[in-house]
Parts: C-alpha cells; sequence; structure tokens
C-alpha cells in the first residue's frame, strides 16, 4: 500500500485562490474592474502569486461613489436599530468566516494561522462593539439662553473613504466599516494591495446583504486607487490608517478637491521604559510581547525602542535573548509557528537594510540579525535584539515596521522622557515602575496617544486609539471613531 502526503494547507489554498474570479463590490455587484484589468497578488508565504485582483481605477470608483450617494439618501434615514441589526449581521457571517477569511490573510499577507483567524474574531467584535455603541450616537440639550430649547444632533456626513494598510487586513476590513455604517454613512473600503483577499470575500459575504451602494470594495495595483477616492470630489470623509507619508499625500490631496475631513492613524517610534524598579523578568517578557514579534514586528503600536535603566540592561538582555529564542520559526499555516513572513519582498528587503544601518551606526544583533533559515521561501526574518543602539541611531529613529528591537540605556528619567519624546512620532509607549509617582508623572510627560502602565501591546475596544505628532489625527476603537463619522448639527428652538 502506498500513502501519499497530504498537500500543505497554502497549496490546497492557492488552488482555489487562484481560479476563484475574484471581484470588486460596487453598487450592490460583483464586479470586474471597468478597464477588465487585474494585478498579481504574490504570497509572502510560497513566494507564489494566488490570485489575479481586480485593479480599479477612477472609473470604478467614480461608479462606487455613485452608487453610494444614490443609496445615501435612504440608507442615513433607516431607522438606526435596522442599521445596528445589519452590522451585526455583518459580524455574524464574519464571525461564521473567520477560519476561511484568516486563512487568505495567512496566504497573501504571511500573518500566522492563529493570529489571521483571530483577526477576523476581532473584526466581528469591533462590527458588534459599534452596534452596541449605537446609542452614543445621542446629541445633547445645551442650556445656552432663556426662552429658547438648544440642542445638537450628529448627522451622517455622506460617502466615507476608509483606506486600510495589510498588517491586520480582516480584522481592519470587517472592522473599520462598522462606525460609518452605525453612524448612517456610505464607505468606500479600500484594501491593501498586498492583502486583499479578505477584503474581496468580505464583499461577496455581504452583497446580498448590504443595500447596494452602502458598501463598496475597491481593490487596485498602487496608489492610484487610493488616490482617485481621495480625491473624488463628493468623497467628504476620509478615515486613513497606514504610514505618515502616505498620509502627508492623502492630506495633500484631499485638500485639491474640497474641504474634507481627514483622519490619519500613522505609524510608531514606540517606547518601553523600563525604571531601575522593575521586575526584570516582567520587563524581558513586556518587551518581546511589545515588539508583536508574532506579526513580525508589522504592528503599530509595537513598542520597538526598549528604553531600560542602565542597572537592569544586562538582565533584561539576557532575559529577551532567552525569550525570543524560544519563538517558532516555519511554516505560518502550521499552528506551532510563532513569527510570521513580512507581508512582501519589499519590507523584507527593507527591514534587512536597516539590519545593515544598525550595524554600520554601530549596534549589535545579540538575538537574530539575519534571514531565517528552515523557513522555505517564507519571507522571515527573526526576532532580532539590537544593543548599543543610541538614541539618534536611524534605527531608534524611522519606523522600520519589522522585527528588530533596539535597546536603548539611559540613567535618569528626565533622560528617558527626552529619549522617548525625541522622534517624530508620538503613537503609544509603555512605563514600567511601581513607584506610583513616577508612572503617572511619565505617562503625562510622554507624547503618545496611548500608554500603559506596567502593560504593553494589549487594546482593548473602547478606548481611544491613536497617535499625535507624526503618528496621526482623530482616535479610533471607541466611541469618538464613531461620533468621528458623523457632523454636529446645532438647533436653537425659540418658545417664547
Ligand atoms: P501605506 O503604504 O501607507 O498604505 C496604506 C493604504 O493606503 C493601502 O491601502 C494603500 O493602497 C493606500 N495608499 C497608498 N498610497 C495612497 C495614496 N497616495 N492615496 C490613497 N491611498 C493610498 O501603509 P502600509 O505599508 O500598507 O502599512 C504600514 C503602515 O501603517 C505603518 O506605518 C504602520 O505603522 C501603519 N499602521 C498604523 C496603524 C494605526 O492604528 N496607527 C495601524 C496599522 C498600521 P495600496 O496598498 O494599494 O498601495
Amino acid at each position: 500500500m502506498t500513502t501519499t502526503e497530504a498537500a500543505p494547507r497554502s497549496e490546497v489554498l492557492t488552488r482555489s485562490t487562484r481560479t476563484h474570479d475574484w471581484r470588486l463590490l460596487v453598487g450592490g455587484e460583483l464586479v470586474a474592474s471597468r478597464s477588465g484589468t487585474t494585478f498579481d497578488d504574490p504570497s509572502p508565504v510560497t513566494g507564489e502569486v494566488v490570485a489575479a485582483v481586480p485593479d480599479a481605477g477612477a472609473e470604478d470608483v467614480d461608479a462606487a461613489v455613485r452608487a453610494a450617494r444614490a443609496a445615501f439618501p435612504a440608507w442615513s434615514r433607516t431607522p438606526l436599530p435596522e442599521r445596528v441589526a445589519l452590522v451585526r449581521e455583518i459580524a455574524r457571517r464574519v464571525r461564521a468566516h473567520a477560519d476561511e477569511l484568516g486563512d487568505l490573510d495567512t496566504l497573501d499577507g504571511g500573518n500566522i494561522t492563529r493570529l489571521a483567524r483571530a483577526d477576523a474574531v476581532a473584526g466581528a467584535a469591533m462590527l458588534d462593539f459599534f452596534a452596541d455603541a449605537a446609542h452614543a450616537l445621542g446629541g445633547r440639550t445645551v442650556p445656552a439662553s432663556e426662552g429658547a430649547l438648544h440642542y445638537t444632533t450628529q448627522q451622517p456626513i455622506g460617502v466615507v473613504a476608509r483606506i486600510v494598510p495589510y498588517n491586520h487586513p480582516i480584522m481592519f476590513a470587517a472592522g473599520k466599516i462598522a462606525a460609518p455604517l452605525v453612524a448612517g454613512n456610505c464607505v468606500l473600503l479600500k484594501p491593501p494591495h498586498q492583502a486583499p483577499l479578505s477584503a474581496l470575500r468580505l464583499g461577496e459575504l455581504i452583497a446580498d446583504l448590504v443595500p447596494p451602494g452602502v458598501v463598496s470594495v475597491l481593490t487596485g495595483a498602487g496608489a492610484a486607487t487610493g488616490d482617485a477616492i481621495v480625491r473624488h470630489p463628493d468623497v467628504r470623509r476620509i478615515a486613513f490608517i497606514g504610514s505618515a507619508s502616505t498620509g502627508r499625500r492623502i492630506q495633500e490631496a484631499a485638500a485639491q478637491t474640497g474641504v474634507k475631513d481627514v483622519s490619519l492613524e500613522l505609524g510608531g517610534k514606540n517606547a518601553l521604559i523600563a525604571f531601575p524598579d522593575a521586575d526584570p523578568l516582567a520587563v524581558a517578557a513586556a518587551a518581546v510581547r511589545g515588539m508583536n514579534f508574532s506579526w513580525s514586528g508589522q504592528s503599530c503600536g509595537s513598542t520597538s525602542r526598549l528604553l531600560v535603566h542602565r542597572s537592569l540592561h544586562d538582565r533584561v538582555v539576557a532575559e529577551i535573548v532567552r525569550l525570543v529564542g524560544e519563538l517558532r520559526l516555519g511554516d505560518p499555516f502550521d499552528e506551532r509557528t510563532d513569527v510570521g513572513a513580512l507581508v512582501s519582498e519589499e519590507q523584507y528587503a527593507k527591514v534587512l537594510r536597516y539590519l545593515d544601518v544598525a550595524r554600520a551606526d554601530g549596534a549589535t544583533a545579540v538575538a537574530g540579525g539575519a534571514p531565517a533559515d528552515g523557513v522555505g521561501p517564507a519571507l522571515v526574518v527573526p526576532p532580532t535584539v539590537l544593543t548599543g543602539v543610541t538614541a539618534t541611531m536611524r534605527v531608534a529613529q524611522e519606523e522600520v515596521f519589522g522585527p528588530l528591537l533596539s535597546v536603548i540605556t539611559f540613567d535618569t528619567e528626565d533622560e528617558a522622557v527626552a529619549v522617548a519624546n525625541g522622534v517624530e512620532y508620538g503613537l503609544t509607549a509603555a512605563v514600567w515602575t511601581d513607584d506610583l509617582r513616577r508612572a503617572h508623572r511619565v505617562a503625562a510627560a510622554v507624547e503618545a496617544g496611548y500608554v500603559w502602565i506596567n502593560d504593553t501591546s494589549r487594546h482593548h475596544v473602547g478606548l481611544p486609539f491613536g497617535g499625535v505628532k507624526s503618528s496621526g489625527l482623530g482616535r479610533e476603537e471607541s466611541v469618538e471613531e464613531l461620533i468621528g463619522f458623523t457632523e454636529t448639527k446645532a438647533v436653537h428652538v425659540g418658545y417664547r
């Protein structure tokens, strides 16, 4: 009797993604791009092209905007409980297909399977959060004068855009349409070119559910599709998640065709500050968790700068090296694998370039520091710990968006705060100390939108997430996000 080995999951999945007819969602229909063109979607796990993806041009964007405008009057007047019910049904469908959606993210985005599937569930949870939060749309009365009633209402804006990056494809695709929909807007979703499949699949899953034009899914080969969305005069609100450089380009382009409401969730160069009274083992574990090595460090909130007091340095670094040595590298589809692939050849090359730059500037890799062995064609750089880093080195200033942890020593609290704030970004920070006064003092002093004290990495839906300085404008994952998809109208009712 002969036995044949089961084909790896990536191979089985690729057979179906390659033959699948991937389509945009425009005006309630699953359609090819109007030009008929597609682009190749390569997998960072297998190195193969896994799908031909529609390349939406300006004419597809315009069709989606026209459908959205036509849908807006009815959708915005749909009673809130009905909008909420629809959002809950999207959540239910995403949850029911979480494994399938997550596996698509593993295939074309490189995230490890168990976390990619968890991302789909997290996207569903965000949909449910905004359904739960619907009544926060509220409005208020204001005692502004005698003889009149003054009140405010929160009104939907109209056609809004959601442009999202590649690191959590399905979580962003599913979760980020929730607030605009609950608030009564019609939304254009623009997934990243590196990992577009789960968003396109989401479009298929909701095409029969959502009124035509209320949600569109538009994929493109590069900046052109997003740029056409941003410049469309009828797109009045743009919510962007991505790099600071693209965010700035979007602000500029948006301003050329109208006065638009732009929110930006951008990059970070986040500091974890460990004071001398902190437990070195706990700090090391936090530094590893905070780096999001499972995502290959491709997380905006990653604490990629460990600012450690000189007295703790050696013990913390030794423990970090031990912990990252335990992380398993391998096929991202293997449940036992701990570290995913970098999303693309371009991102992989960028990480390796930063390693060269760091070494040339005087840093030493005490763990990792070279492409991974034994992971086949997957684009994996092992968790890398750089010591001897100083605050002004490029690797300590610029967002790598990869698995490079820079360790910087400090002697005083003032120095730690100055180094933490001495970058252009200001997204997250983590402060490790048992000294209550110091913890709050430093939390107040660091320039960041989200601060952990004696924790790291986790964010909880409900708590506003977002950055200061080049890390962005606006807050998400909270009621602020919901209100951010409305305009406030003030009404004065005279009654004397
Ligand atoms: P990116 O290159 O800025 O792309 C993000 C999105 O913008 C993609 O959908 C992209 O489309 C689109 N885009 C590119 N150029 C555009 C243009 N000129 N006009 C309109 N849209 C355009 O970012 P990325 O490399 O995918 O993602 C990594 C970055 O995202 C990192 O900086 C990370 O820190 C940041 N991020 C921030 C947060 C946060 O919450 N603060 C969360 C996650 C990630 P194409 O892919 O088709 O080019």
